[in-house]
C-alpha cells in the first residue's frame, strides 16, 4: 500500500475515553506516551493497548479521505516491484485455505488493490472495502471488485454473505474495532473465516522499544506506536482472548506474519521465510490470527 507516511492533518483530540472501548472495564491507566504527546493506557480488564484520548473524527475522515495516493503507483500493481507482496498475501491465502473453501472474500481496507488481485488469481470471488469512495470508483475500475465505501459498520451487505473476510494491516486503524469486528462476524456465514495481520506489541522488538523509550533512550519516544493514524496495539493473546469470550469467533491459527523486511525478496527466500516463522514461536513485530465465526 502505498502510504502517506508523515500526515500534513493537524492532530485534534476527543475527550479521554473512561473505559475499555473492547471490554467495558473502568480499570485503565497510563502505559506510554510518545513524543507527540500521544498517551497510552492499559486495560487492566482485557490486556488492551490503546490511545486515550484518541483523534477527532474530523481528523480520521481527513486522514482516510486520502490514505492512499492515486494514481501514479497504483497504476500497475502487477510490476515486478510488487512481486513480494503478492507472494505475501498468496502464502497468507493459502493458510486460510485450510480453513475454508474458495469463495466469496472481502478485502478490507483494499489500498493499492494488491491483496485483491493476489486472491483473484487464486481463485476467490473478491470484494472490496475502502473508506474513500475515489479510491473504491479505482479499484471497481481497474480489478472488477465489487466495492463497498464509507464507514464499514454501515455497509448494506447482506448477513451470512462471506466466506472469508481479510484484514491485512486494518484493525489497529479504526476507533471502534468493536463496531468492525460484529460487522465481520454479521457478514461472514457460520464457521466463515476471519484473517487478521496486525503489529505485535508484545513482540521482543515492540517491548524493546518502548523499554528504551521509558529509560530516556530514545531520540523520539514511542515512534513503534505509529499514533497518526494506529489507534489500537494487539497482542496474539489478548486479540484470542477477546475474539473468543467477547464476540462469537474461535480461533484457530496464531503464527509469525511477514513485515516490511520482506521488501524485495524473491518468491524463494519469502518461501524459506514463511516456513521457518510457522515453526517458532509467535515473536516477530507482525503476527497472523484466523478466527471462524462459531
Ligand atoms: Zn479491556
Amino acid at each position: 500500500m502505498q502510504e502517506i507516511w508523515k500526515s500534513t492533518t493537524k492532530r485534534d483530540y476527543d475527550e479521554r475515553m473512561n473505559c475499555c472501548p473492547l471490554c467495558s472495564s473502568g480499570d485503565i491507566g497510563p502505559y506510554d506516551h510518545d513524543f507527540h504527546g500521544a498517551m497510552i493506557e492499559k486495560c487492566a480488564g482485557c490486556g488492551m493497548k490503546f490511545m486515550n484520548p484518541q483523534h477527532s473524527d474530523d481528523y480520521l475522515r481527513d486522514l482516510y479521505g486520502g490514505y492512499t495516493e492515486l494514481p501514479s503507483e497504483l497504476a500497475d500493481i502487477s510490476s515486478p516491484k510488487h512481486d513480494w507482496r503478492h507472494s505475501v498475501h498468496a502464502y497468507y491465502l493459502s493458510l486460510v485455505e485450510n480453513y475454508t473453501l474458495r469463495g466469496r472474500l472481502l478485502s478490507v481496507g483494499s489500498g493499492d488493490g494488491v491483496e485483491i488481485d493476489a486472491a483473484q488469481r487464486q481463485g476467490w470471488e473478491v470484494e472490496a472495502y475502502e473508506f474513500d469512495p475515489s479510491l473504491c470508483a479505482f479499484l471497481a475500475d481497474s480489478l472488477k471488485v465489487h466495492t463497498w465505501a464509507g464507514n464499514f459498520p454501515d455497509i448494506t451487505c447482506e448477513s451470512d454473505h462471506f466466506d472469508c473476510v481479510y484484514l491485512h494491516h486494518v484493525l489497529e486503524h479504526p476507533k471502534r474495532p468493536q463496531d468492525f469486528i460484529r460487522t465481520i462476524h454479521r457478514i461472514l456465514r457460520p464457521g466463515g473465516v476471519l484473517f487478521v495481520a496486525c503489529p505485535n506489541i508484545e513482540s521482543p522488538a515492540a517491548r524493546w522499544k518502548t523499554l528504551l523509550g521509558k529509560s530516556g533512550l530514545k531520540k523520539r519516544r514511542g515512534r513503534h506506536y505509529d499514533t497518526w493514524h494506529h489507534l489500537f496495539y494487539y497482542s496474539p493473546n489478548v486479540l484470542k482472548r477477546l475474539l473468543e469470550e467477547r464476540f462469537d469467533f474461535d480461533v484457530v491459527h496464531i503464527r509469525n506474519g511477514l513485515g516490511e523486511q520482506m521488501r524485495g525478496h524473491s518468491e524463494s527466500s519469502l518461501r524459506h521465510a514463511m516456513a521457518w516463522d510457522g515453526i517458532m514461536p509467535v515473536w516477530k513485530s507482525v503476527f497472523v490470527l484466523i478466527a471462524k465465526k462459531r
